[in-house]
């Protein structure tokens, strides 16, 4: 859409207002033209002279029937001249416009490219410390699977020892039974010796009255 901006302060222009031309194509908002004819600076576009006698108040996009007439009673010449002088402006502004919204794009590129640059920079500070984590993890994922080794083979060790001292305990209690065994039968072997030695004894010695096998034989003839 076509449209006009200060050249000063880029403010939009609305239809029908009123505002300063200088004779070098450059257009002021009113605030503008005030503070630049009261500073006595040049144009700040061109820094052509900007002095009471070469600006111009116009109106923006004034209505065609208002100026229908305005250039009656003006030689072709004159007529041609001032159509030009208008077009020249227009383009200008014009230009002025597109580079204003090239200057606002480039802004705004600048802008995005520093937010993704730093978006970047954070994802990629992300990306590292997920690194650093994840080798964290994987040390130590490692150094559990060691310690699992080294109690494994402690284990193994302790079984093997378990199954030699169960052997062992088996053993003894083999013996053990073994010795019971062997003392149950020489205790019978001592009693019947005993046994043994009283009937020798009581054979031997028949004046033993009382004795209650010599009894039971009866007196000897
Ligand atoms: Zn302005
Ligand atoms: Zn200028």
């Amino acid at each position: 859409m076509e449209h006009m901006r200060c050249n000063k302060c880029a403010a939009q222009m609305a239809a029908q207002s009123v505002c300063i031309a200088a004779s070098c194509n450059h257009l002021f908002c009113p605030t503008c033209a005030k503070d630049v004819l009261e500073s006595d600076d040049p144009c700040p576009l061109c820094e052509g002279p900007i002095t009471r006698s070469n600006i111009k108040q116009v109106t923006i996009m004034q209505n065609s029937s208002v100026l229908q007439l305005s250039l009656c009673g003006q030689t072709p010449h004159t007529i041609m001249e001032s159509a030009l002088a208008g077009i020249k402006f227009f383009c200008e502004q014009q230009k002025l416009n597109v580079q204003f919204d090239h200057n606002q794009l480039s802004k705004k590129f600048t802008r995005m490219q520093s937010q993704c640059k730093a978006k970047l920079e954070q994802v990629h500070q992300g990306y590292l410390q997920a690194k650093r984590r994840y080798q964290e993890t994987v040390q130590e994922k490692n150094g559990i699977q060691a310690d699992i080794n080294e109690l494994s083979q402690k284990y193994q060790q302790k079984s093997l020892q378990t199954r030699k001292l169960q052997e062992m305990v088996k053993a003894l209690q083999q013996e053990n039974e073994d010795l019971k065994r062997r003392f149950r039968v020489a205790v019978a072997g001592a009693l019947a010796l005993a046994v043994a030695c009283t009937q020798l004894a009581a054979c031997s010695c028949p004046q033993q009255a009382g004795s209650p096998r010599l009894l039971a034989q009866g007196p000897r003839r």
